[in-house]
Order: structure tokens, then sequence, then C-alpha cells
């Protein structure tokens, strides 16, 4: 998923665990940040197989686990958060596109962006794009499922930003921050396909 709505999921995380553990702004940062962070493993894509970043170590669950488990024997709440956030991320991602998720180097996953056939036969669909990064990105914001889940992420981050941490409200602008570059490349590649 995109990483404005991870981001969002990050904030809703955070001020639900606020209510009940009263948090500093840095152990909020850091519950947030461990909702998205794994995507920035992006800039590694060319170590991936298929140059796909979902493919890395990062995005299967071991990292949530590991920390999870830390998290359990040093009977530290923040890392036990950040750890099922973590894991949250790769479930989610096993959604649209899928994951490397047990690091087996098999996708699994939904994958409700792409049927059965197409998945078999991407290597002759790409071709029709000039960039073949539209295809992800056309696929994603046409599809429904996708837009329900950016707008209902949306609003209850604001609704619980608002309610239950509303003290931590400045940084909300790193949402549109992100959501500005999802859309800023969606724009560019409809340009692109449609010269
Ligand atoms: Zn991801």
């Amino acid at each position: 998923m995109h990483i404005n709505l991870l981001y969002g999921i990050g904030r809703i995380t955070a001020s639900i665990c606020h209510i009940f553990l009263q948090m500093n702004l840095f152990e909020f940062i850091i519950i947030v940040l461990s909702a998205f962070l794994i995507d920035f493993d992006i800039f590694f894509s060319k170590f991936a197989k298929d140059h796909n970043h979902r493919n890395l170590f990062t995005h299967s669950i071991w990292p949530g686990c590991i920390i999870l488990i830390l998290g359990i024997i040093f009977f530290n709440l923040l890392l036990i958060i950040c750890g099922v956030s973590l894991l949250i991320h790769v479930s989610i991602d096993t959604l649209d596109w899928g994951t490397n998720l047990f690091y087996t180097g098999k996708t699994i996953g939904l994958k409700c962006l792409i049927s059965p056939e197409e998945y078999k036969n991407i290597d002759e669909i790409l071709p029709n794009y000039k960039v073949a990064h539209s295809f992800f990105i056309f696929r994603y914001y046409n599809n429904n499922g996708c837009r329900v889940a950016e707008i209902s992420v949306f609003i209850l981050m604001i609704l619980t930003t608002l309610f239950l941490a509303s003290e931590f409200w400045y940084f909300i602008p790193i949402y549109f921050f992100f959501l500005g570059i999802h859309l800023y490349e969606y724009k560019k590649l409809k340009e692109i396909e449609n010269r």
C-alpha cells in the first residue's frame, strides 16, 4: 500500500496506544515511524529479486517478529507495539500486490490488484506501458478498494488525532507530503502514457 496510507495507520495505532499509555513525543514518533519505515527499502530495490523492494528481507514477517520477541524478552511495551506495527505493514502489503512474506522467495498474499493470469503474464503486460511503473500506479488508484481504504484511513487518522492525541497534531502535514508524492507521480505517469 502507499506510504501515506501506512503513515495514517501508524498515526491511528499511536493515537489509540496514547490513550492507554500516555506516551511522550519520542514514543509517539517511534510508533508512527514503525508503520512505514520499511518502505524506504525501496532505495535498495536494485538488490532485490526482480528489483522489487517487497522481495527484500525487510518486507518479510521476520523483522517484525524479531522486534516483537525482543520486546517480550525485555518487557518493553514500545518494542512490542513497534513489532506489531511492522507486522501490520507487511500484512497490509499482502492485500494489494503481495510480499515475500516468509522470505522464501515466494510472493504471498491476496494480490487484489492483479489476477493470477496477469501475474503469470506480467512480462507481456508491462511492455504495453511507456513506463512499467504506470501499470501498478494506475491499478492502485483505479481500484475502488484502494480508494475506500485511502479515504477511510484519512478520516480515521484525523478523528483519532483529534479525539485521542490532539497534542501531536502538528506533524499531520507529513501525510499530505507523502500523498502529494504519490499523486504527483500518478499525474506525471498519466501525462507520459497519454502522450
Ligand atoms: Zn510496504
